[in-house]
């Protein structure tokens, strides 16, 4: 099975992909989680990355599709989280998957306010060692079990700034993509303001229907 989640920075996708990787067994790429990795390394990709990123722009779509066909030729059961994100990068995979002969077979959308976007950007904080990702507003962080070291900051592209120019990609370049799956009848709405929880519980009820 091969999932994709869309929706807006903030909208939940990074904290759902953490369970449904787990629960549906399925191989967990984040575009976002790589990149920062890539920063860190210093590799050639994190350095050609790092100044879209911490600007809240896209990186290039050549890039990234190059980064994710590499992982798609190598892993069955994909969850893509942050994955497309352009139209070009749609039609990439398409064709990437045609030629391994595979198929997406749900795309949910998860759908949030935007008001409510900005305030849970503005509050999250995450795990540099495990990418585990919080809110200030929760009682305790505690991350993943194999964490060894928590090491937690706020990313540079949450800060006001970079959330607006953010929000600007996303509605000029990447909600397009609604449009895109809905069309294919592969697309499922979810309503993504409630509690982790509810929507994991949401999430399941669609993928036994
Ligand atoms: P995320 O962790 O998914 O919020 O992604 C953080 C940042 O990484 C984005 O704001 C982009 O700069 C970059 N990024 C992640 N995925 C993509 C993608 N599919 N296409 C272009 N840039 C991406």
């Amino acid at each position: 099975m091969n999932i994709i989640l869309l929706g807006p920075p903030g909208s939940g996708k990074g904290t759902q992909s953490t369970y449904l990787s787990s629960a549906y067994k399925l191989n967990h790429i984040s575009t976002g989680d790589i990149l920062r990795s890539e920063i860190n390394e210093k590799t050639k990709l994190g350095l050609k990355a790092e100044s879209f990123m911490n600007s809240g722009s896209l990186v290039p779509d050549n890039l990234i599709i190059e980064m994710v066909s590499k992982k798609l030729s190598l892993l069955n059961s994909v969850l893509l989280d942050g994955f497309p994100r352009t139209l070009n990068q749609a039609e990439a995979l398409d064709n990437e998957l045609a030629a391994l002969n595979k198929k997406i077979d749900f795309v949910f959308y998860f759908d949030v306010p935007p008001k409510d976007l900005i305030f849970r950007l503005s509050q999250r904080i995450s795990c540099k060692n495990c990418s585990s990702i919080f809110s200030k507003i929760d009682k305790e962080y505690i991350c993943s079990t194999n964490c060894s070291e928590q090491k937690l900051f706020q990313r540079e592209d949450d800060k006001p700034e970079a959330i607006s120019k953010r929000m600007e990609s996303y509605t000029s370049l990447t909600a397009p993509l609604i449009d895109f799956y809905d069309k294919k009848n592969i697309m499922i709405n979810i309503n993504a303001n409630k509690q982790i929880l509810e929507v994991s519980k949401e999430i399941d009820e669609l993928m036994h229907a």
